[in-house]
């Protein structure tokens, strides 16, 4: 017989990262889709559940908030109705983390396996930071998309369950909709997202991110996440002409932008690996990152608006670095080789099977 395993997930890039997952786990399991809704934006979910092909959720909680607590509450009768023999959670959201919480509460027995663990930045004031290392201490599985992930979680003892380098399901989604993109004909920018909460949020900041992305000598693509624009709309926030404001854009219009684009800047950890799967050079504008291999290649480096003055060249020179190793051609991808969610998937099954 099936067994029976339950999905939680809740945001625009967790249902880009398990649109490849999810068909495989219809046909190997008893499958319970749970979307939490987090985001509450048609244009940050139903958009992506449409163009991906991603089948409608056996429960959509519409908890429109990322309260840990209100998401935990959303989630438990669903799962409890479930009885599912495993659950599965992705990544760092708040859904993830309340999926993890629901699920040792409810069942203390049943394994959690944790898709995109052992991801690190070493920084624990970012609340996703916390939330990757709370998932992973209470994972059976560990399911990591990167060797060096699989790498950091073998050497913290608190981290006990199995650990397997998958790769990263971005690979077989970006593998199967880059044939899909539009024909777009705009060339000679760069492509920008910026909303997380450290760079947005603070307008004196925000302002201070855009000053010093006006001395790029390049016109700037920026599709506009709700809560950045909230904040430019809210705090009068001048937008530097080089800067074009656009709305968010569906996957396949932001994947052909990021095509065409000679560089990348972006808060996002999603679009780092996608700048690295298309061999784009990265500016990454935080002062930390979670996707340290990308670093390590040298396609991809932090910048923080906060260490430097505007114009003192730090900025220019980060992007020539980071164009010179691009331009060499040499880049070797580090989220695995296509087939992620088979592996995912047979991972999942045997260990269901062996119990
Ligand atoms: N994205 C998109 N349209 C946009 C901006 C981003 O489809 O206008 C996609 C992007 O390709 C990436 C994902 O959204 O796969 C990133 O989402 P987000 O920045 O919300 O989350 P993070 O990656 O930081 O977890």
């Amino acid at each position: 017989m099936k067994k029976k395993v339950a999905t939680i997930f809740g945001t625009r890039p967790e249902i880009i990262k398990m649109a490849p997952v999810i068909p495989l786990f219809d046909t190997a399991f008893t499958h319970i889709l749970i979307y939490t809704d987090q985001h509450y934006s048609p244009e940050l979910s139903d958009v992506f559940f449409e163009e991906l092909g991603v089948r409608k959720p056996d429960y959509s909680l519409d908890v429109h908030s990322s309260d840990i607590g209100k998401l935990v509450e959303g989630i438990t009768p669903a799962l409890a109705e479930a009885k599912p023999d495993a659950v599965v959670v992705y990544g760092d959201t708040n859904s993830s983390y309340a999926g993890a919480l629901a699920s040792e509460a409810l069942f203390p027995h049943i394994p959690i396996a944790h898709i995109e663990a052992g991801l690190r930045s070493f920084d624990d004031r970012m609340y996703e930071e916390r939330a990757r290392f709370q998932i992973d201490k209470r994972s059976a599985l560990l399911l990591t998309p990167s060797k060096l992930a699989k790498v950091l979680l073998e050497y913290d003892p608190r981290i006990t369950g199995r650990k397997y380098f998958t790769g990263n399901t971005i690979t077989d989604a970006l593998d199967h909709f880059s044939r899909f993109l539009p024909r777009i004909e705009e060339q000679g920018y760069a492509l920008m997202t910026m909303h997380r909460a450290e760079n947005v949020d603070d307008p004196d900041y925000f302002r201070q991110n855009l000053d010093h992305i006006s001395t790029i000598a390049k016109r700037i693509v920026y599709p506009v996440h709700p809560r950045a624009k909230a904040n430019i709309e809210n705090e009068g926030i001048v937008v530097p002409p080089n800067i074009e404001i656009r709305p968010p854009m569906d996957y396949f219009t932001f994947l052909a932008h990021l095509k065409n684009a000679d560089l990348i800047l972006t808060d996002s950890g999603g679009v780092q690996e996608e700048a690295v799967y298309f061999g784009k050079p990265c500016i990454t504008l935080r002062n930390s990152t979670e996707r340290s291999e990308t670093l390590a290649i040298g396609s991809n480096k932090l910048f923080d608006a906060r260490l430097h003055k505007v114009g003192n060249g730090a900025l220019k020179e980060a992007i020539e670095a980071v164009e010179g190793v691009v331009a060499k051609n040499t880049i070797e991808y580090p989220y695995g080789k296509p087939g992620v969610g088979g592996r995912i998937t047979m991972i999942l099954e045997g260990y269901l099977n062996s119990r």
